[in-house]
């Protein structure tokens, strides 16, 4: 495969024991919007790879559905690309949410709606400290678990969604998280999105993850023009080996919180514009770019508290706790 220059250099560190920061890894020309639109018609490039990327082995019943004057093995290619590079750019990637077993997961994921992963990673260590057990958080007394809950936001839906859930682990499965889709859905709270993302992280069981920066990124990309979650599920499912799909939904959010923001995104640092037909959406000089890369990629702290040994040794820090400066 031909690399971007990019790709190359972060490759490059990485092998050198360092992870190559966004500013580092990105191309220090800014691509016009032209060249960035050609590179990314991955017909002339395709080479091997076409042999590689035949969508219908994993498309499922669903169909490929390029953008126009871009063929469906094209598209396969150009996404599979991306994922490979921003596998590179983010070799540590993992959920951001802290965990030690699968009901932190799934309350924790619960507890993420409509606010940020860091604010529950700073809320739930009071939680699990105090309730450990679905039969612990079950048996709470409500307004206890408001308060401590109550810097997550919508604290009394949020107190109602996981004591609820508690108590249906604890009645219907013997107290533990089932490991199974349709089980899953239908605990109280629980849809898809936060059942993938417990099978994917604590079950090893692949899934794709469709929250906001997901559903961004893939039409900023022309994955698919669908609006609906299931369907662009579905979409993108089709254009990658099962295998992939935990790790995939993975670096998408990862660059979409980092550099792909939604207002804002970072296209002049960001290390996929060659492949990106939405370049130029954001800002191109790379020195303004720069200033907008967020968490470890612009020297901040991450979301975790806990973050996994990769991600510290690559140069991540870790969130400071609640109240903390
Ligand atoms: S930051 Fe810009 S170039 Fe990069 S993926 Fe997002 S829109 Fe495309």
């Amino acid at each position: 495969m031909k690399k971007t220059a990019p790709a190359k250099k972060a490759a490059a560190e990485k092998s050198a024991g360092k992870t190559a920061p966004a500013k580092k890894a990105a191309s220090k020309k800014t691509v016009p919007a032209k060249k960035a639109a050609k590179k990314a018609a991955p017909a002339k490039t395709a080479g091997k790879a076409a042999k590689k990327a035949a969508p219908a082995k994993t498309a499922g019943k669903v169909a490929v559905k390029p953008p126009a004057q871009e063929s469906p093995a094209a598209l396969v290619r150009r996404a599979r690309r991306i994922n490979r590079e921003l596998a590179e750019v983010y070799p540590y990637a993992h959920p951001e949410l802290d965990f030690e077993n699968p009901f932190e997961l799934l309350v924790a994921t619960v507890l993420s709606a409509q606010t940020t992963d860091l604010r529950v990673n700073q809320t739930t260590p009071a939680l699990f400290a105090k309730y450990p057990t679905p039969e612990d958080l079950a048996a709470a007394d409500p307004e206890e678990v408001e308060e401590i809950l109550r810097p997550c936001g919508f604290f009394r839906a949020k107190t109602k969604s996981v004591m609820g859930l508690s108590k249906a682990l604890a009645e219907d499965f013997g107290g533990e998280v089932p490991g199974k889709l349709e089980d899953l859905v239908k605990l109280p709270g629980v849809g898809r999105k936060t059942a993938f993302v417990v099978l994917g992280n604590a079950f090893g069981r692949p899934g794709i993850t469709v929250d906001t920066h997901f559903q961004r990124l893939v039409r900023r990309w022309q994955w698919t023009d669908e609006t609906d979650p299931d369907k662009i599920e579905a979409a993108v499912g089709a254009l990658f080996p099962k295998t992939e799909w935990t790790d995939l939904s993975h670096h998408v959010v990862w660059h979409g919180r980092r550099i792909c923001h939604a207002r804002k995104p970072a296209c002049g640092a960001c290390p996929i514009a060659p492949l990106c037909p939405a370049y130029g959406e954001g800002e191109t000089d790379p020195e303004k770019a720069k200033k907008l890369l967020k968490y470890e990629k612009g020297g901040f702290p991450g979301q975790r508290l806990k973050p996994p040994q990769a991600y510290l040794d690559a140069g991540g820090k870790p969130a400071p706790p609640l109240g903390a400066a």
